[in-house]
């Protein structure tokens, strides 16, 4: 490869590509220790794993230890087909896992009553927010305050807080109980917790009415298990329902990844963040999946997005729905029974000898009275190997769950101080499960509350009710889809690198998945310890002081970074600093979070070679010199390329006041190279789901960790239920930017792992063979397609930009056509049309070789020569083998073959496809048609006969 460049060694590859003004030479001293093996990586996160103490979590507050039932675990958690898997934009490869999501959605649409729901929320309290953004816009209401049950989660107040805040929304906390809203509010919505903070069970419906009469939304967080026995949000009111779906089989993981869920009422669904997945067909009118409704997304509408989510928590949605997949509705009202019958046991318990109950209705959760006491209580429990929820000095909260035995509750009993007597009946699995027209049958839930409606009756939740059936099921899916595990996924921006077997290995072990996030410092002192090396060496790699490991994706490491800007402004008395700087080459995600913290965007060019316009730039700032906050640029940029000027570009926003926001996406072409802090960075987000080797999940879960210089760490994001509000890099003392103090907890030790055997001189080689693999593609593949960017050198950095739009004009053949006919051939397409239109992307990562880089290589060069063959008039322009790509396997079976181009070429067209083919299971699919005629449930089965 190296002779292909003209090169003689990678480093002289590295030293012309990588701008010398940036250029860092390897470090003496490092924080990083030396290589691992995978053996010594795997005995140390052994030991980091014996320091957290595995107790049995009853602490409540939307997080509860659940049964992943095995097959689930083994067969998607556990397994690359599911877990390497890209977000489905090409979704002719994509349809098991687009499958997989919309019975995600028709789960969260049935059990909350709403019309529509979206494929998945990073988690409950982002949800929350997400939610109260959807009443803003789709409100008639003027009014700029929105009301918030007194009885929600803490984490969700304090998020609500600190989006609120930056936006200049006014919060109204309301102890709804006691003072239901009057009939002349104010307000564009409200938000109820259903149920409680505090477990109670309660009828929400006045409060709706009196919402919907001032012209506001109701959004309300909902408990999915609970829905199985209470009426639905729709049916008391609500407009849009949000949630968490962990206790569907998703372990707790010191706080995540877990999908989070949205559901809303019929009219909003244009107004619903983040990805829908909808019904559409192909060519042959057979129904495929398919994202629907793009344009509400920030990688099309940019500021104007409905929201800044990019990566969501897919593979988790994909656990929770197959969850209910495998349980069934019978199966899930019978856990919810046993769940409830459990709390009621002990409640019955606690009151006979006279300890009083905050709520007599609950579905899991008791608040118990202990005046003076509830400290000693919860330490008594402690000692028994039981969390509790230390409420305040008078108030204890126990939250019960699938895993709960009869021996947990005896134990719970004693640490309230009563004799630990035997339960039997309560909690006994396999009770019957409360019937639908049994009105009288539990204890804790109002007979008007109890839910009376059918769901789940889609024959996906009624099928697969063995573990062979399961087993199968979750096989045929995969089998439609196209992930790391066939072969390189190209995608430029996104690197899509191996998420080793080893550094996967400890997301599965009990002493990091059955950790609850609000669990008492002394049991967790392995994960701290972990986080903390962890962010040590993210501060070393990137040149910065701190490191909050918090944010659960790319877009939410954004919105904390210029959250931190916009507070350190505000703390200096720059007010006006608003105005945030983005070059018009930047992510969607970008501009999205831009907006979110409550700055104005203001759009800065880029020159021919693909730079940013220095003029331009200078101009602008110039122009809202006294009102700039913020800089966001991408390093090197979405262009591919290792920009000279950076240095100047930094200093200019610095000297008119402003920070600079580096987007780190793009790490993976500088590490051990270059590093942001050194380019005049103040602020980046990394994502530890490209360059750290977390896999994408099929579109999630994601760490998208937020790196700040030292001025900018006060303002980085806290957490009100944190183990410890110090890092490394200081105290953090902005608001929280997740439901969990770290984010997606349980997915860092595969980063952790990463890094740690590969040690600094392991980063610095993979990135050199990453900018080199680029370089050979985009050498290799120049003279049949031209490449669009180059910096200085004439060197790409990790990835290359080739143009299509030549072609199109030269044959008709279009950027889809291509990326399309590369099905055919056995590839995951390129990024298409990102950032530019009518061109693909091509980011190989370090982890392909080079036979599967020729591969790929010699794939391009052919369909090129197909192109040339249409221009030649060798095959019509509307009937050869690029526009009717892919081609499924019925597609050259069924009927008369009537094309101009054999069958061989149409689905063999490398030979050695015949022993290792994959076949598209759609045709080419109509995503106009789909958005016309929107479906966002499981289709009837009919439809596929
Ligand atoms: C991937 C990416 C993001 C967004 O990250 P998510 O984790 O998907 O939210 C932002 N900027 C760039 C340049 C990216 O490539």
């Amino acid at each position: 490869m190296l002779n292909a460049l003209g090169y003689d060694s990678v480093d002289a590859l590295l030293r012309t590509a990588v701008p010398a003004s940036i250029h860092v030479a390897p470090r003496d001293t490092s924080d990083i220790p030396p290589a691992a093996t995978e053996a010594e990586a795997l005995a140390e996160l052994r030991a980091l794993a014996s320091q957290n103490r595995t107790a049995r979590p009853m602490i409540g507050l939307g997080y509860y230890d659940t049964f992943t039932p095995s097959v689930i675990a083994r067969n998607v958690l556990e397994n690359p087909s599911w877990y390497t898997a890209y977000t489905p934009y090409q979704p002719e490869i994509s349809q098991g896992r687009l499958e997989a999501l919309i019975n995600f959605q028709t789960m969260v649409t049935d059990l909350t009553g709403l019309a529509t729901a979206n494929a998945s929320m990073l988690d409950e309290a982002t949800a929350v927010v997400e939610g109260m953004l959807v009443a803003r816009r789709a409100s008639k209401s003027a009014s700029n305050t929105f009301l918030v049950d007194a009885d929600t989660l803490p984490q969700t107040k304090a998020l609500l807080e600190h989006r609120a805040a930056a936006l200049g929304i006014e919060l109204h906390f309301t102890p709804f109980d006691m003072s239901p809203p009057p009939v002349d509010i104010d307000v564009f919505g409200a938000f109820v917790q259903y149920p409680g903070a505090s477990g109670r069970v309660w009828d929400f419906s006045e409060v709706a009415e009196a919402v919907h009469a001032a012209g506001g939304l109701v959004v309300v967080a909902a408990d999915l298990l609970a829905l199985t026995l209470l009426r639905s949000p729709a049916s008391l009111g609500a407009d849009v329902a949000v949630g968490t779906t962990q206790r569907f089989g998703v372990p707790l993981g010191f706080g995540g990844p877990h999908a989070g869920y949205m559901a809303v009422r019929a009219g909003l669904e244009r107004q619903l963040p983040g990805r829908l997945v909808g019904v559409s067909q192909d060519a042959s009118g057979h129904p495929a999946y398919r994202l629907s409704l793009q344009t509400r997304e920030q990688h099309i509408r940019r500021e104007k997005a409905t929201s800044n989510i990019c990566t969501a928590q897919v593979l988790l949605a994909v656990m929770a729905s197959m969850y209910a997949v495998y349980h069934g509705p019978a199966g899930l009202r019978q856990i919810a029974t046993d769940v409830a019958r459990k709390a009621e046991a002990l409640a019955e318990r606690l009151r006979s000898y006279d300890l009083r109950l905050a709520s007599d209705a609950f579905f899991d959760t008791l608040r118990v009275s202990v005046p003076g006491s509830a400290a000693r209580v919860v330490e008594r429990a402690r000692a028994r190997g039981y969390q509790l929820h230390l409420v305040d000095e008078a108030t204890v909260g126990v939250s019960v769950d699938e895993t709960t035995t009869a021996d947990d509750l005896a134990a719970v009993a004693w640490a309230f101080g009563l004799p630990e007597g035997e339960f039997v009946g309560g909690g006994e699995q396999g009770e019957r499960a409360v019937p639908f027209a049994d009105a009288t049958a539990l204890a804790g839930v109002p007979e008007a509350l109890l839910r009376r409606d059918a769901y789940l009756q889609h024959p996906v939740f009624n099928t697969h009710r063995s573990e062979t059936a399961m087993m199968r099921y979750l096989k045929t899916l995969a089998d439609r889809d196209y992930a790391l595990d066939r072969g390189m996924i190209p995608l430029g921006s996104c690197t899509m690198k191996l998420n080793a077997a080893t550094e996967m290995a400890a997301v599965s072990w009990p002493e990091f998945s059955r950790v609850h996030p609000f669990a008492p410092e002394a049991d967790v002192r392995g994960y701290l310890a972990m986080i903390e090396q962890l962010e040590v060496w993210l501060a070393e790699v990137t040149g910065y002081d701190a490191v909050s490991l918090q944010p659960n994706a790319g877009s939410q490491g954004e919105l904390a970074g210029l959250l931190a800007i916009r507070g350190y402004h505000l703390a200096n008395g720059d007010v006006e600093r608003t105005v945030c700087l983005i070059p018009s080459s930047a992510h969607g995600t970008n501009a999205a979070s831009a907006v979110l913290a409550g700055m104005s965007v203001v759009v800065v060019a880029c020159d021919e070679a693909g730079n940013v316009d220095l003029d331009d730039l200078r101009a602008k700032v110039a122009a809202h010199a006294d009102r700039l906050a913020a800089l966001m640029i991408t390093y090197p940029s979405t262009h591919g390329v290792y920009e000279q000027d950076v240095l100047d570009i930094t200093q200019a926003v610095h000297d008119a006041g402003g920070q600079v926001y580096v987007d780190g996406a793009n790490l993976n072409a500088l590490l051990g190279y270059a590093r942001f802090g050194d380019l005049g960075g103040d602020v980046s987000h990394l994502n530890l789901h490209k360059t750290f080797a977390i896999p994408h999940g099929g579109g999630g879960p994601g760490v998208g960790p937020v790196a700040a210089k030292a001025h900018l760490a006060p303002y980085l994001p806290s957490h009100p239920l944190a183990q410890r509000a110090d890092h490394a890099g200081g105290v953090f003392e902005g608001g929280p930017i997740s439901a969990a103090p770290y984010g997606s907890a349980s997915i860092l030790p595969i980063s952790w792992a990463y890094v740690r055997m590969m040690g600094a001189e392991g980063l610095r080689a993979a990135t050199a063979a990453a900018v080199l693999s680029a370089n050979y593609i985009a050498a290799r593949l120049s003279e049949h397609y031209p490449v669009l960017y180059a910096g200085e050198s004439g060197l790409v950095a990790h990835e290359c930009i080739l143009d299509l739009r030549p072609l199109r004009e030269e044959t008709g053949v279009t950027v889809d056509d291509v990326a399309k006919r590369l099905i055919d051939y056995g590839f995951h397409a390129p990024t298409m049309s990102f950032p530019v239109a009518g061109t693909l992307m091509i980011e190989p990562t370090e982890s392909e070789d080079l036979g599967e880089i020729e591969r790929f290589i010699e794939a391009m060069i052919a369909i090129k020569a197909e192109a040339l063959a249409v221009a030649a008039g060798q095959w019509p322009a509307d009937d050869n083998p690029l526009v009717n790509a892919p081609h499924t396997a019925q597609a050259v079976v069924v009927g008369e073959w009537q094309h101009p181009y054999s069958r061989e070429v149409a689905v063999y067209p490398v030979p050695a496809q015949v022993r290792s083919k994959y076949w598209p299971p759609v045709r080419r699919i109509d995503n106009a048609w789909g958005d016309r005629n929107l479906v966002c449930a499981c289709p009837p089965v009919e439809a596929f006969a």
